[in-house]
């Protein structure tokens, strides 16, 4: 009997011993998520090519989540803006997955959660590979956490926030995954954007031709960066047109890099004939699975706003969770973009987000942010329109001068954001009017890849 009461005492021991470190050492508490900190450096281990990655200093007042890899609860990390009513505790729960370092296609999703029982999606990322660890990551910690009512979770909608392949090139594994679902939900423009999306393996022969080339011209040391005796070849002695269309060849083949991290060759045609398109301003969504029943709480608006990000821009508000998925209106930690424009309509775009008087925004790229996030955003256009207007006035009328010289101005803390040169398309698109077209877009992409080619 004696011994057994050691064998016990021994083990309580070891018990306690353990909940004592489980609660203060520093790398168990981060595991864990006890310390909110954003991370400089993370490694995602599902995003193959891109899981090393450093992160920019954020303000200290962004209030943003911690900007990690894979899928976050919003609704209890952040504890000022839970989502939960007296009346109804737990009947709405949203999730977010998110993809550091938020550069190009490294977009984020979304999942909401209605009364542990019916399941949304917010937006699809960029590749199978992607979307599928988006997908194990919702069976594991969504739906296991669901099952305490002992009910199926019935998928409904896939809502939509734009077209871009980022966005919308997974859809095809969510409709592998979740059969029965009600319908993936978009705006017209939206839909328009798809069609004209190159369908994703043409894109995987694209990028390999692209890298292939591209390797011959590239320094093995850093990938990015162009061989220095090209550098010499380019910078000395060459007539002034032969080194203008060489160097935008080599942009051109430099921002196709930035799409080598994903398997578009193992993705799926994106079934467009599924997609329910709407065409009005604004629509309401009831989250319940009804027609229009469960309460405020259960009441989605989605809102187009054109003349921004692209064509298909809606926001998603959530009013009762004082949330916004903002799609690709809002870029946190990584510059912002603007294809359709002009900044004048961005900032209306972003005033509308202000004015839900919702407390926490998804960003299209980027850590979950609070309302100042979307101040930044807003000074940032004041910032690309007042630059533009300047350069008109002082007769800087092409737009990669007027860039250049916004660029070399470009304050803080978006001079420290990752992808600073976007400004060279936002300048453009200012300038010259929206991106109509996929050629256009990837020669603006490659002609912001082609600024600092010859001095990186
Ligand atoms: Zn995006």
């Amino acid at each position: 009997m004696m011994m057994v009461g050691c064998v016990n005492a021994f083990f309580v021991l070891v018990a306690l011993l353990l909940a004592y470190v489980v609660h203060n050492h520093p790398s168990v508490r981060e595991y864990w998520q006890l310390d909110n900190r954003p991370p400089v450096a993370v490694n995602c281990s599902f995003m193959q090519l891109h899981r090393n990655v450093t992160l920019p200093t954020l303000p200290d007042d962004l209030e943003a989540l911690p900007w990690r890899c894979g899928l976050q609860e919003v609704t209890t990390t952040t504890t000022t803006t839970t989502t939960t009513t007296e009346s109804s505790p737990n009947r709405l729960r949203v999730f977010v997955f998110t993809q550091p370092d938020g550069t190009w296609c490294w977009s984020n999703a979304g999942v909401i959660v209605y009364d542990d029982e019916i399941l949304h999606i917010v937006d699809t990322l960029t590749d199978e590979h992607l979307t599928n660890h988006f997908i194990e990551a919702i069976q594991k910690q969504i739906v296991v956490v669901s099952t305490k009512k002992k009910r199926r979770m019935t998928p409904q909608w896939i809502f939509l926030t734009h077209g871009d392949i980022d966005h919308v090139y997974g859809l095809a594994a969510m409709r592998r995954s979740f059969v029965g679902f009600r319908g993936i939900l978009a705006h017209q423009s939206t839909l328009d954007t798809m069609a004209k999306n190159p369908p994703p393996k043409k894109l995987a022969q694209s990028v390999m031709r692209a890298r292939l080339v591209w390797s011959f011209f590239s320094d093995k040391n850093d990938s990015m960066s162009l061989h220095p005796w090209i550098k010499r070849l380019l910078s000395y002695g060459t007539p002034h047109v032969l080194q203008g269309y060489a160097v935008r060849f080599l942009g051109n083949l430099r921002a196709m890099q930035f799409f080598s991290p994903f398997d578009f060759d193992n993705t799926a045609d994106v079934p467009t004939k599924d997609v329910i398109a709407f065409d009005e301003r604004e629509r309401h969504v009831s989250l319940s699975g009804g027609g229009g029943g469960g309460g405020n709480d259960a009441i989605m608006k989605i809102v187009h706003v054109s003349g921004t990000h692209s064509y298909g821009d809606v926001f998603l508000h959530l009013p009762s969770a004082n949330l916004v998925f903002a799609g690709d209106l809002l870029f946190i930690g990584v510059s912002p973009i603007m294809w359709t424009g002009p900044a004048r309509k961005f900032k209306a775009a972003l005033h509308m987000l202000l004015a839900t008087n919702a407390t926490t925004f998804v960003p299209g790229h980027g850590p979950v942010c609070g309302r100042r996030g979307v101040e930044l955003s807003l000074a940032y256009w004041d910032f690309v329109e007042a630059g533009v207007r300047q350069c008109v006035a002082d007769g800087v009328s092409e737009s990669r001068a007027c860039a250049s010289r916004l660029f070399d101005r470009l304050p803080s803390p978006w001079n420290a954001w990752l992808g600073a040169e976007r400004v060279f398309i936002n300048v453009d698109v200012e300038m010259n009017g929206p991106v109509v077209d996929v050629a256009r877009k990837f020669a603006l992409i490659g002609a912001q890849g082609e600024h600092g080619l010859l001095d990186t």
